[in-house]
Order: C-alpha cells, then sequence, then structure tokens
C-alpha cells in the first residue's frame, strides 16, 4: 500500500483507454469531470482496480449492451452525511460515480454487496471478492462507498474521498 496524492482526473485519462477495451463494442463508457477536482490520498495502483471492478460489473449488468457513465464531483459537506449506518465529517470531498442502466441488484441483495463472497454472479463467474475487496480500498484512502439500484433500470456506485488539503500540487521544481 502506498498512499500518496492522486489527481482522479488524471487517473481517469490514463485508464479511459483500458476500460474501454474492458467494456466491449455493446456498451458506451462516457466519462466527465468537475474541473474544479482537488487531489485525494490514495494508492493509484489501487484505486485503478476499484474503477475497472465498477466497470466491470456494470458491463456485466448489461448484457444487451448499455450506457456506463464515470464523473467526478468536488463536493463542500457542510453537515455530517449519515447513511448506510455509516458517517460522513463534515468536509471536502472528491467523488466518483459510476452508474450503469443495466439488471440491477434486488434490495435484499443490496445490503449485502460488500460483505466478502458475496456475489451475484453464477458459480466460478465471479470470485465474490471484487466489492468487498473495493470497498476495503476506498476505506483506506478514508473514504466511502455507497450503492444505489432500481431493479429493471440500473446501478450507481459513489464514491467519496476525502480531499487531500496539504501540498495540493507537487511540482517539481523547475530546472534553471
Ligand atoms: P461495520 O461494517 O459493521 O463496521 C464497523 C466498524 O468496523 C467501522 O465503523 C470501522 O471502524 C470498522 N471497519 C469495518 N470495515 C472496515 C474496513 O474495511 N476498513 C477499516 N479500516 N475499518 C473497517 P464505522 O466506520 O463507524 O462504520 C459504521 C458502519 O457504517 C459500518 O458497520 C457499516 O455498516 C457502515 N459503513 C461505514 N463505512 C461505509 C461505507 O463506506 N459504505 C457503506 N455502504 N457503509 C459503510
Amino acid at each position: 500500500l502506498k498512499l500518496e496524492p492522486v489527481d482522479l482526473h488524471d487517473t481517469l485519462t490514463d485508464l479511459t483507454h483500458l476500460l474501454n477495451r474492458l467494456v466491449g463494442e455493446r456498451v458506451r463508457l462516457s466519462v466527465s469531470h468537475d474541473p474544479s477536482l482537488t487531489p485525494i490520498r490514495a494508492d493509484k495502483r489501487q484505486l485503478e482496480q476499484v474503477i475497472m471492478n465498477l466497470v466491470v460489473n456494470a458491463r456485466d449488468a448489461m448484457p444487451d449492451g448499455g450506457e456506463i457513465r464515470i464523473q467526478t464531483a468536488q463536493l463542500h459537506l457542510e453537515d455530517e452525511l449519515r447513511r448506510d449506518r455509516a458517517s460522513v465529517a463534515p468536509g471536502d470531498y472528491v467523488l466518483v460515480r459510476v452508474s450503469d442502466d443495466g439488471v440491477g441488484i434486488p434490495k435484499d441483495k443490496l445490503i449485502k454487496v460488500f460483505e466478502p463472497f458475496f456475489t451475484t454472479k453464477g458459480v466460478g463467474e465471479g470470485t465474490g471478492l471484487g466489492l468487498s475487496t473495493a470497498y476495503g480500498i476506498v476505506k483506506q484512502s478514508g473514504g466511502f462507498i455507497f450503492v444505489d439500484s432500481t431493479p429493471g433500470s440500473g446501478t450507481c456506485f459513489t464514491l467519496y474521498f476525502p480531499a487531500h488539503s496539504q501540498g495540493q500540487v507537487e511540482h517539481k521544481p523547475e530546472p534553471d
């Protein structure tokens, strides 16, 4: 684990080519950015794995094709946010949202998706480690991961990462 300042805009830009290959021809991938994004503190490689994992799940939820949207957003939380027994402290966050218009996850399964070994996939298809691993990686950055889903219309994962305030931009000294 190597926590360092990570620019999510750059990370996603670097990944786009690979993600487009992962989703195949029937699925469209769109990425939109908040231009005012601040860095976060994360392990870049692990963060990439989380995004790839969410995108592959989204793809698999759309066997007949569809669209996956990745959006970033800068959020200032004025008040504590309470959700799923979690409490997100007030402050500045970088959000990443991965949404699809696929089959969706039924409500009784939604509360379990971050548990180890839980899978909606058939025997031999999923390892069941994907989302709990994603959860763990997000936790290591002090972040949160939430899921919204409507069966028949789609699923949306939202990741909250605390903005990394110190040393916002790490410029190398200009050679003189
Ligand atoms: P929980 O899953 O039973 O976790 C209880 C406490 O165990 C957590 O308190 C946290 O201190 C620790 N913990 C659990 N999993 C991890 C992990 O992967 N990494 C680390 N570092 N610590 C972990 P906390 O944070 O106050 O959360 C309370 C409850 O809020 C959690 O109960 C869970 O139900 C929910 N929650 C917390 N974070 C998230 C999140 O990012 N997404 C979702 N959907 N729920 C969350």
